[in-house]
């Protein structure tokens, strides 16, 4: 099952970056892109944005990949 995974897309090189949710990056962590090596940033940040600019759109995203919503955590 794959319902605890988010991935959206390099915005350099569009390899897919898949945040397993079920053991997260530490908040501290740098979040990298497996395919060009761009780095997004502390996962706390990356995380925020995601939140705050894409909410609605990553659930729509995963529900259509997985047929399912992700857990957003608070904190
Ligand atoms: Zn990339």
């Amino acid at each position: 099952m794959a319902e605890d995974r988010i991935t959206f897309k390099c915005t350099d090189c569009g390899h897919a970056v898949v945040i397993d949710q079920s053991k997260p990056p530490k908040d501290d962590d740098i979040l990298k892109c497996f395919g060009c090596g761009r780095e997004f940033g502390p996962y706390k940040t990356v995380k925020a944005a995601m939140i705050k600019a894409g909410k609605s759109e990553i659930e729509k995203m995963v529900f259509k990949a997985f047929g399912k919503k992700p857990v957003w955590k608070k904190g």
